[in-house]
C-alpha cells in the first residue's frame, strides 16, 4: 500500500538517519535482493523496497536500518519497565525510535510504533550519538540503560550500538520486545544484554471480539470492570475469550 504524503515525508527523514545492518541480520542474494533477520518475518526484500515495519530497507543491495536518532526517551524506575528482580529501586535510561514490526490495535506506543504504517501516529525525531544518550544516563543517576517504547527488535543495531556504550560505564542494559524474534537476532543482542523481557504494550480496555461488549475496563493499572469470569467467555453473546482468567 502506498504511503500518505505525511508518512512519505517522515520517511524522507528516516532514511538520512541509517546506517548499515549487521551482517549477522542480514543474506544477501545474487539479483541485490536480501533477507532481514531481525524479526520473525524475515522479509525478503527486493532492491528498492522496505521491510513489513518500513524502517529497515534494500538501497542498492545494501540492508539500511535506523541509527543515531530516539523518538521517545524517559529516565524512569526500573520496576516500570517492568522488572522486579533487577537491582530493585533503580533507574533505567529508556530510549525508543519509531516502527515495528506488529500492528496492534490496542498498542500504548502506537504514536511511535505505528509510524509509516499509519497515518496518523508519528512523531519527529531527535538526532542524538549513543555517547551522548550514556551520559545523560550518567547525568540522571540511572543504572540501567533499556530499548523500548517502539519495537527494538527492529533496531537491533542501534540498541547494541548505545549497550556496547552503556557497558564500560557501568551500567547494565535492557531490551523490552514483543518477542517476535529470530535466533540469529537473539545471538546478536546475547552478549550486550543483561536484561530481556517480553511483553505487548497496552493498557486499554478488552472488548469482546464478537458483540463488542466492554469486558474489562481499565484505568492504567487498575482494573474497573471484569465481566469476564473464570469460564472465559463474553457473558453477553459467550464468546470464549482468549487469555487467562481464572
Ligand atoms: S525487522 Fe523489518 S525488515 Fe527485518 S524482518 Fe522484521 S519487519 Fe522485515
Ligand atoms: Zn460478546
Amino acid at each position: 500500500m502506498p504511503m500518505s504524503a505525511r508518512s512519505a515525508s517522515l520517511a524522507e527523514i528516516l532514511d538520512e538517519m541509517t546506517a548499515e545492518g549487521a551482517a549477522a541480520l542480514t543474506e544477501h542474494f545474487g539479483d541485490a535482493s536480501l533477507r532481514c533477520y531481525a524479526c520473525g518475518h524475515r522479509c525478503l526484500i527486493k532492491e528498492g523496497k522496505r521491510g513489513i515495519c518500513k524502517v529497515r530497507f534494500n538501497e542498492g543491495g545494501r540492508l539500511l536500518v535506523p541509527a543515531n536518532y530516539v523518538a521517545a526517551l524517559a529516565c524512569d524506575p526500573t520496576e516500570k519497565k517492568p522488572f522486579f528482580h533487577v537491582l530493585p529501586g533503580s533507574d533505567t535510561l529508556t530510549f525508543g525510535m519509531l516502527g515495528c514490526d506488529l500492528h496492534c490495535g490496542y498498542c500504548q506506543n502506537f504514536l511511535t510504533s505505528q509510524a509509516l504504517r499509519d497515518d496518523i501516529a508519528g512523531v519527529p525525531p531527535k538526532e542524538v550519538s549513543a555517547e551522548r544518550l550514556v551520559s545523560l544516563a550518567q547525568a540522571y543517576g540511572a543504572r540501567v540503560v533499556g530499548s523500548s517504547y517502539n519495537e527494538p527488535l527492529i533496531t537491533a543495531e542501534w540498541a547494541v550500538e548505545v549497550f556496547k556504550q552503556a557497558r564500560p560505564g557501568g551500567f547494565r542494559t535492557a531490551f523490552i520486545s514483543n518477542g517476535n524474534a529470530t535466533p540469529q537476532v537473539l545471538d546478536y543482542l546475547r552478549p550486550w544484554t543483561d536484561c530481556y523481557k517480553i511483553d505487548l504494550k497496552t493498557m486499554s480496555d478488552r472488548y469482546c471480539p464478537a458483540c463488542d461488549e466492554l469486558l474489562v475496563e481499565r484505568y492504567g493499572y487498575i482494573i474497573r470492570g471484569m465481566k469476564i469470569g473464570a469460564d472465559g467467555l463474553c457473558p453477553k453473546c459467550a464468546e470464549r475469550i482468549p487469555g487467562v482468567w481464572a
